[in-house]
């Protein structure tokens, strides 16, 4: 009750009988980090965790993110598992490309976030010399909890980064640096 006809102070996440006040922003932030469409984009042997981590015993599901897509442009979070060839880096990027924004990108093991074992001149040495990488699971191959604990950091970044990534200045920045606009 309004005793004092003062505009009442309603704290982010207040719920009291009848209503729940939030912000437009943490609705979608919300809604959006449970129902991500991963593309997963899986080359070798970490894809076959992924499998693994899409089965009944990991489920991934749970998450909200059961619905794989191989449309980049249905797509907001690519899932890049394996080892990625110099010659293959020009299709990763161009996959990455045709993803609408907001995107977010996780590289599963070794191999995607920094060429693993295969320091050799055929293989990049980590996905984000040419795309830019949110999340990085480690592990050759991680287990499937390791790439579930992936997903999950990205749901915390989808919530927190809400409907702003795509203007925030650093986030523009970052896209610059990448010779993305
Ligand atoms: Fe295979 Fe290990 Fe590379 Fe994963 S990190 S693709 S398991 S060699």
């Amino acid at each position: 009750t309004n005793l004092d006809n003062k505009k009442p102070v309603i704290p982010e996440g207040y719920s009291g009988e009848g209503f729940h006040a939030t912000t437009l922003d943490h609705l979608i932030g919300l809604g959006r980090s449970h129902s991500l469409w991963p593309l997963p984009f899986a080359t070798s042997c970490c894809g076959i965790e992924f499998m693994a981590t899409m089965g009944s015993n990991y489920d991934l599901g749970r998450f909200g993110a059961e619905r794989m897509g191989f449309t980049p442009r249905q797509c907001d979070v690519l899932l890049v598992a394996g080892t990625i060839s110099k010659k293959l880096a020009p299709v990763l990027r161009q996959v990455y490309l045709q993803m609408a924004e907001p995107r977010w990108v996780v590289a599963i093991g070794a191999c995607a976030s920094s060429g693993g074992i295969f320091d050799s001149y055929s293989v990049l040495q980590g996905i984000d010399q040419v795309i830019p990488v949110d999340v990085y699971v480690p592990g050759c191959p991680p287990r499937p909890e390791g790439i579930l604990d992936g997903i999950m950091r990205i749901q915390d970044l989808v919530k927190n980064e809400s409907i702003r990534r795509r203007t925030h200045p650093r986030y523009k920045q970052l896209m610059e640096s990448y010779g993305i606009e």
